[in-house]
């Protein structure tokens, strides 16, 4: 179904990660099985029950997992991190400072293999996710969502950490089902013109995404039409910026 809407909506890569019902294993196999479209990435986010206890316990043991499946070199990347994630439907709450013995673990076997990490860290703790930034200036970290920031907040966290990109996922949509103001849309089409110019300003530092795929076919065509509806308002050279080199650039398909 993946590679059906990749096809459908011109999309030529995507970073794959698991969800409710698939493992780092599962995503290891499908994009050995299709290396040219699918770039997996490994996760040990908490949201997996099997995974919190060793959150909860600052636990290595999961970190050594991780640092095993990243020395097969298979992985291109790290994530999505879900550490500070408000509740949502089949997702309980996390809550992990950004400063926790496991981020910052991840951040090092990050550093060690070279490759970026994706992190959902809300707004609620900005300030340690700052922190973390600075703390690790060679490690690449996907703001997922961007943390759902406004604009400036957005604008002073891009100014500030030059190892932040600003992932799109969840925010082209015409309507988020968590809370009306996380859309950059104003009209459920257009997207504020402040926000265009922001991207226009550095579009090395954003990236699209389409978030949590394999609900149903309409949710999974509303998120691939979202990011087209996006992209077509770019300028050409900030939608290839946008719509693919700075995600390539990070993961090595690009030089
Ligand atoms: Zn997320």
């Amino acid at each position: 179904m993946q590679l059906d809407l990749m096809k459908r909506w011109g999309a030529s890569h995507a970073v794959v990660f698991w969800g409710g019902r698939s493992s780092n294993e599962s995503v290891a196999e499908a994009a050995s099985t299709f290396p040219d479209q699918l770039i997996p990435f490994a996760s040990i986010s908490p949201e997996r029950t099997a995974y919190r206890p060793a959150w909860i316990a600052s636990d290595d043991t999961l970190l050594n997992q991780l640092g095993a499946l990243l020395a097969t070199g298979q992985f291109k990347g790290i994530g999505e991190i879900s550490a500070v994630h408000f509740p949502s439907a089949g997702f309980d709450e996390t809550d992990f400072s950004p400063l926790s013995p496991m981020v910052t673990g991840i951040m090092e076997l990050a550093r060690k293999h070279r490759v970026p990490v994706m992190l959902h860290v809300e707004s609620t703790r900005m300030a340690e996710l700052s922190q973390l930034l600075e703390r690790y200036p060679d490690v690449p970290v996907i703001w997922a969502h961007g943390g759902y920031t406004p604009l400036f907040l957005a604008r002073r966290m891009l100014e500030r950490h030059p190892n932040l990109y600003y992932e799109l996922s969840a925010r082209t949509w015409p309507h988020h089902p968590r809370s009306p103001d996380y859309t950059i849309l104003r009209d459920g089409q257009q997207v504020w013109p402040e926000w265009l110019s922001l991207i226009e300003a550095m579009p090395h530092r954003f990236m699209v995404g389409t978030d949590a795929s394999n609900r149903s076919a309409s949710a999974d065509a509303m998120k691939f039409a979202s990011v087209q509806n996006f992209l077509a308002q770019l300028s050409p050279a900030a939608r290839e910026q946008v719509g693919s080199e700075t995600l390539l650039k990070l993961v090595g398909v690009r030089p």
